[in-house]
């Protein structure tokens, strides 16, 4: 059969095992122009057995690649023959349209075997109608079997990325199907590939940062990871997902000197037992104080990364983590937080502005009227959003009676833009503690603020919250 006779479709499916496969398949039928799909099935066949030891058992439980009962050359012969059955449209169970792609094709039933937790035909009621698989077209069928090129092995079970974007694509397929077969032609190929993190949420991070720094003006992507396995009794899946609004942040945070205090933000959130952070060098020591590197704990879990991937807000910890760094006399860059509040939690600009505005007022007339630290004290302590709002109220009235010619605040933007229908209180709180703690690093008030007995009070209190 020539090449040509025989047309996949290579259009998404929606079906990340499908599509991964798909896109295994189009690189190598560029790749090797003078092979035929047969010919590319017995390729990929030969790297599964002979190069990797046909351990494919997380991947295609119970096939001819790994099943005892196909020993050597018939593991090759055996899964060659299967599919150009397929592929000749022999024997079909019937026509109709493939549960996967929606094509009106002859249809053949594929269980795990082939297809990744697909369900096993030894449970007949695992599918509709006790049927003996799911009932996929050939062209979707041969697909899947391409998926073990692309996918890579993280902790105890096996990660795929369905990226959205050409660029993440290539990304993924360099990383992948790419290194792959460098790895075949070098004989140096032991098996699925391994990826450095085991924790795949960390992990899902990491490829995040990858793709933004190979291509530095991306900031469109949504990102799904998923971390599954195929395997004997244990099937299972999770599935990960990195939102555009969190990768644009992201992006955002690869740029220039936020880049390193991102870095430490993050590093700091880490989940360390026995284990303390310094704040001077911005590192983890062990109980008897000999430093972490961070190969010791890049696996354990981080609090932020996993806020982010559940949709949760991280503005909490940048507040507590700016109040240490300003206790520490370290800078804490707010734009980091004014970046996470537009581009993630969809504060407005003109919100953001407004809130720097009044972190300026309170210092200025703080200082003028010797009540920046009460300032500060009632609004770490609003615990209610009336208590934020009563604060604000006695600032705006201490501003007026001190003479000022401006207000703190118009009545306009008040209702309009700091405190619009719909946002958590907490968040304006949180970035106005967080704008006045920059501030006043810069201002250096640390000294004039804050005594030791605060500093030991706020550390108690920070441990509690964490
Ligand atoms: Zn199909």
């Amino acid at each position: 059969m020539e090449q040509s006779d025989f047309s996949v479709f290579f259009e998404p499916t929606g079906d990340p095992f499908v599509d991964a496969g798909g896109i295994a398949l189009d690189y190598l039928r560029q790749v090797y122009q003078d092979k035929n799909l047969p010919a590319l099935i017995r390729l990929a066949a030969d790297i599964y057995v002979t190069h990797w030891d046909a351990n494919l058992f997380a991947i295609f439980h119970g096939s001819k690649i790994t099943h005892k009962a196909y020993v050597g050359k018939a593991k090759i012969t055996g899964t060659v023959d299967m599919y150009e059955t397929i592929l000749n449209k022999d024997s079909p169970a019937m026509t109709d349209n493939c549960r996967i792609c929606g094509h009106e094709d002859v249809l053949y039933p594929v269980g795990r075997d082939q297809y990744c937790l697909a369900g096993s035909k030894a449970f007949a009621n695992f599918h509709h109608l006790h049927e003996d698989g799911i009932f996929v077209c050939p062209s979707c069928s041969v697909k899947l079997f391409f998926l073990p090129l692309t996918i890579v092995q993280m902790g105890g079970m096996l990660a795929l990325l369905h990226p959205t974007s050409p660029e993440s694509k290539t990304y993924w397929l360099n990383k992948t199907v790419r290194e792959n077969l460098d790895r075949v032609g070098r004989q140096t190929a032991e098996g699925i590939l391994k990826h450095k993190l085991s924790n795949p949420r960390n992990a899902l991070f990491e490829i995040a940062y990858n793709i933004i720094d190979e291509n530095n003006k991306h900031k469109k992507e949504h990102l799904l990871l998923y971390h599954f396995t195929n395997f004997a009794a244990s099937p299972a899946c999770e599935i990960y997902e990195l939102p555009s609004p969190v990768f644009k942040f992201l992006s955002i945070m690869r740029i220039g000197e936020l880049k390193e205090q991102w870095n430490t933000f993050v590093r700091r959130h880490y989940r360390i037992s026995k284990s303390s952070w310094n704040e001077k060098t911005a590192s983890w020591s062990d109980k008897d104080n000999n430093p972490l590197s961070t190969d010791d704990y890049r696996n354990n879990h981080n609090d932020v990364f996993e806020r982010l991937l559940a949709g949760k807000s991280i503005l909490p910890f940048m507040r507590r983590y700016a109040r240490r760094c300003f206790l520490h006399k370290k800078i804490y860059n707010s734009l980091i937080s004014s970046h996470y509040a537009r581009e993630v939690l969809h504060m407005q600009d003109k919100q953001i502005q407004l809130i720097r505005q009044i972190a300026d007022t309170i210092i200025e007339l703080g200082q003028k009227m010797d009540s920046l630290k009460k300032y500060l004290v009632a609004i770490e302590g609003a615990g209610k959003a009336y208590q934020l709002r009563g604060v604000l109220l006695k600032i705006i009235k201490d501003n007026f009676t001190s003479g000022q010619a401006e207000p703190v605040i118009t009545l306009d933007d008040y209702v309009t833009y700091l405190f619009p229908d719909g946002q958590y209180w907490g968040e304006i709180r949180d970035l106005l503690l967080i704008h006045l703690y920059e501030k006043m690093h810069a201002a250096n008030l640390v000294d004039q603020l804050i005594h030791d007995e605060d500093i030991q009070k706020s550390e108690l209190t920070l441990t509690e919250e964490m």
